[in-house]
């Protein structure tokens, strides 16, 4: 280590509090500080020049690898255009382009672009749009919302409460306003026996049950389509989603579709919805929306929700919701030079070839000795460490396997970054097929090394 990485890092450890980080930890010998300071297509670089494959997409956002000179030129003319001006009250020619274009890609039925900055953001608005929706309707009574087991959807204290991670959320839980839980799919440690169509009924079948009873008091279902990401990479079975979206049509109770992590190719469409052919009434959206570049998020939404919030200034229907940097300019430069290389380079067409060789792949690791469970869903993959294949006794957290396949991994030039016991995969779409092969298995030798 270059005496100057020496120094980046103290300095980082005399001033930085990093999230979702034991502190007391960071920088030891297990759990090595790693100072990112250049990168190139899937790789990044350290501050000693050793370069790292980008396993998770620079968690979940990379879309078509790093300085990618078209994503770059944008923000650079950009730059020289205007770096900032508000959207309240202002409006500026980057956001007029981008909702456009997204409104084009989007699920049928979305027709207006709400702007925030990240992903939590995003669902809090859909959350809040939702509750005033019903507000403005006369329907006093909807006050809550359902959400599933092991849901995600932010750190803000209103996507926290309708997220059901126990082991990020519960301390908190006496800030969280109240909202009904039903179980979600677990294929793995459901027990369930029958087809995945009999599966798909029996899930949807729990939402119901909660929907049947307590309509009248739920606004909205929230769900991340297809996957729960931070839960673990728990995938769903196919029809489940369109079998929400017909139910929260028959209870009278809005869908929001929180595709913060799926959207943007990462399942091998556009958008997950497009799987099951599902128009939600509101879609999330933000890590991938710029490639990775910067942050940005939107809410999308139907004409009938935002008719219902026109009105006289003095009946004060409007939205009241904005951030500083809502719809920042360089943000949808980069958003709008994304899509065009979904187009130029045929991202979703080449993804598909690589999704087989990833199934592939990952078919050898489901083989080892301590991988209990294998859940892929396109480019979104999670392998599940358990202590015991027969019975799946999974591993105890405190002995932190998934973080020492991820150190492990670092050593060969691959990073990932695991949730628990689940190593997640989940590279960014312009990984190269060499590239990808070298990902899958060197994650493997970490997996066989750290389980043995
Ligand atoms: C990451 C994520 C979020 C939160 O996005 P931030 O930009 O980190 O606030 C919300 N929902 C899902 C499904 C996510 O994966």
């Amino acid at each position: 280590m270059s005496t100057r990485t020496q120094q980046l890092k103290k300095m980082d450890q005399k001033y930085i509090w990093h999230p979702f980080t034991q502190m007391k930890e960071w920088g030891s010998p297990e759990n090595p500080a790693l100072m990112i300071e250049r990168a190139e297509g899937n790789y990044l670089i350290d501050s000693d020049g050793k370069r790292y494959l980008d396993g998770v997409s620079s968690l979940w956002c990379n879309v078509h690898g790093h300085r990618v000179p078209e994503i770059d030129a944008a923000v650079k003319v950009q730059l020289g255009r205007v770096s900032h001006s508000t959207f309240l009250g202002l409006s500026h020619v980057p956001a007029v382009e981008l909702s456009k274009r997204l409104i084009q890609i989007a699920p049928k039925g979305l027709t207006k672009v709400f702007y925030s900055d990240s992903g939590s953001a995003a669902v809090e608005v859909a959350l809040k749009m939702a509750y005033q929706y019903w507000q403005l309707h006369g329907v006093k009574t909807k006050k809550t919302f359902l959400r599933l087991k092991n849901a995600y959807h932010g750190d803000t204290l209103g996507s926290v409460s309708v997220g059901g991670i126990d082991l990020f959320h519960e301390i908190f839980n006496p800030l969280l306003f109240k909202s009904f839980r039903a179980d979600a799919p677990y294929a793995y440690r459901d027990h369930f026996k029958g087809s995945e169509s009999a599966y798909a009924e029996y899930c949807a079948k729990k939402v119901e049950i909660i929907l049947k009873k307590e309509h009248a008091k739920i606004c909205a279902l929230i769900v991340e389509p297809l996957m729960q990401g931070a839960a673990g990479m728990l995938d769903q079975p196919a029809g489940y989603l369109a079998r929400l979206r017909a139910l929260t049509k028959k209870y009278k109770v809005l869908l929001i579709v929180d595709e913060v992590a799926t959207g943007f190719g990462r399942t091998g469409k556009m958008f997950a919805c497009e799987h099951e052919k599902v128009s939600p009434d509101f879609l999330c959206v933000a890590k991938g929306i710029t490639g990775g570049y910067l942050p940005l998020s939107a809410t999308l939404t139907t004409e009938s929700i935002y008719r219902a919030f026109l009105g006289k200034y003095e009946e004060f229907k409007a939205f009241f919701h904005g951030h500083t940097y809502s719809a920042n300019p360089l943000a949808c430069a980069a958003a709008i030079a994304n899509l065009d290389l979904f187009k130029k380079r045929q991202t979703l067409k080449k993804l598909q070839p690589k999704i087989k060789i990833l199934s592939a792949e990952l078919g050898k690791i489901a083989r080892l000795e301590h991988v209990g469970d294998m859940r892929q869903v396109g480019f979104m993959v999670g392998i599940e460490l358990v202590k015991n294949k027969a019975t799946k006794e999974p591993y105890s957290l405190a002995e932190k396997r998934g973080f020492k396949v991820s150190f492990l991994a670092r050593k060969y030039g691959v990073l990932i970054r695991p949730l628990g016991n689940v190593i997640v995969l989940m590279p960014p779409l312009s990984i190269k097929k060499g590239e990808l092969l070298m990902l899958c298995r060197i994650v493997q030798k970490c997996i066989e090394k750290i389980t043995k």
